[in-house]
């Protein structure tokens, strides 16, 4: 029986615990797992048997979710790990090598245009920015060594929504996966996989733990591009010399992507989510389809007021009908256009940092997805490594804060910010 969202997000991945009956997915605060005897302990290192060998591999705590995780983006399997940057590169891990590159959209969390500008060059990788609304530029962007194109559903923070089915189809003609960071959307607005992508990456730091609590990432894979056809992913289709010559694309069709992420990926880079953060993030998921509908509900409201404020220059909020991208939400996010927005003042860079420091409900912090509203001037703060262009492209010009919405009662949220745009306007 297929159940709905709402059901899935308690139900998936968890079990009453079979040694105690115990209703809530345990934390399994544990390191290693007793093997039954020794031949059932080379089963396991070969990867002829699953199951719990040390906790940089597996947990169950984290299976739960990883298995919740999976279920709720529509994929074949997942791999969580210990944050959203930590996702990225165990997504991007094993696909690439030293010379090839990713094409990725120019509008993007600020972490992230740092992390693919800067730091992926140390393993010899390459990032391409694109217009990602810009197919041609994409395609000129595309060479032999090119291995993946990556793009935010809904972008952090600029409110632009990608084409994903367009963007899916362009990147099955080249053969290449498409990878999606579904942070701000979450698989309750935005699934996707249903619109052709291969792999979808979180940070699960944001509104699906909910709360501002814990840190975590996953990479779910849809278990559906052909890993072997090209030639260009020998990490999935060749022998793989630490497991004695096995080839995760023949051996685990569909899974290879998520066995490889655990296999290698965690044994190797270690980048693995604990059991206490995965039972935050959990409790989180539980309620996320409620939390969302209020985190647009209130966005909608406090946008399109602020979007009728003198001191307010503009606001980019998809769910405005004033936004560019707002006949994308019908196709991408049906549900809604999330919480995250900007709004760009008339005073500049001095009237923003004022609004900042006089507002008293939200809070001034680097963090969004939280049931709290929250603000930040991405500028002088989450964007500032950025050159201008960059910033710019990115939706986070100097005149611009971006704002999370909370789940709190909307008219409050407005009467806050009215008393600080007052202040910000002397
Ligand atoms: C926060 C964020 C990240 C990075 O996640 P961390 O959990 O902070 O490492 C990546 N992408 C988007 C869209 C984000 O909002």
């Amino acid at each position: 029986m297929a159940y709905g969202f709402d059901t899935l997000q308690i139900h998936a991945g968890a079990r009453p615990d079979p040694a105690t009956g115990a209703r809530q997915t345990p934390i399994y605060q544990t390191t290693a797992y007793v093997f039954r005897d020794a031949e059932h302990a080379a089963a396991l290192f070969n990867l002829q048997e699953v199951g719990y060998i040390y906790s940089r591999l597996t947990n169950p705590t984290v299976a739960a979710l990883q298995e919740r995780m999976a279920t709720l983006e529509g994929g074949a399997g997942a791999v969580c790990c210990s944050s959203g940057h930590a996702a990225q590169i165990m997504a991007l891990f094993p696909l690439m090598q030293p010379g090839c590159n990713v094409v990725v959209s120019t509008r993007l969390y600020g972490g992230s245009v740092t992390q693919f500008s800067q730091t992926i060059k140390r393993f010899g990788w390459e990032a391409k920015f694109v217009d990602i609304d810009d197919a041609d530029a994409i395609r000129a962007a595309i060479d032999d060594n090119t291995r993946a194109i990556f793009c935010e559903s809904i972008a952090n923070p600029g409110g632009h929504i990608a084409d994903l089915d367009a963007l899916a189809k362009l990147a099955d003609k080249a053969g290449l996966p498409l990878v999606v960071d579904n942070t701000s959307a979450t698989p309750y607005l935005c699934r996707p996989i249903e619109h052709g992508a291969t792999l979808v990456v979180h940070s699960m730091t944001k509104f699906l733990t909910g709360n501002g609590t814990v840190t975590g990432g996953c990479v779910v894979d849809s278990g559906s591009f052909d890993w072997t056809a090209s030639g260009k992913f020998p990490s999935l289709s060749e022998p793989e010399p630490a497991y004695h010559g096995l080839k995760f694309h023949e051996t685990f069709g569909p899974l290879a992507f998520t066995f490889h992420g655990i296999a290698v990926g965690l044994r190797d880079l270690g980048m693995t989510l604990n059991p206490q953060a995965a039972h935050y993030t959990m409790l989180g998921i539980e309620t996320l389809s409620l939390r969302m509908q209020r985190h647009c509900e209130n966005a909608e409201k406090v946008a399109g007021w602020l979007e009728q404020h003198s001191a307010v220059d503009h606001v980019t909020y998809a769910g405005l009908r004033s936004s560019p991208y707002n006949d994308r939400v019908k196709t991408t996010c049906p549900k809604g256009a999330g919480g995250l927005f900007t709004v760009a003042l008339k005073g500049g860079y001095d009237a923003c940092v004022k609004l900042v420091d006089s507002l008293e409900l939200f809070s001034h912090v680097a963090n969004l997805g939280d049931t709290r509203s929250l603000i930040i001037h991405s500028a002088s703060t989450t964007h500032r490594q950025l050159t201008p262009e960059q910033q710019k492209a990115a939706g986070a010009a100097p005149d611009v804060v971006r704002i999370s919405i909370g789940i709190e009662d909307a008219n409050d949220l407005i009467a806050d910010l009215e008393q600080a745009l007052a202040k910000a306007a002397r």
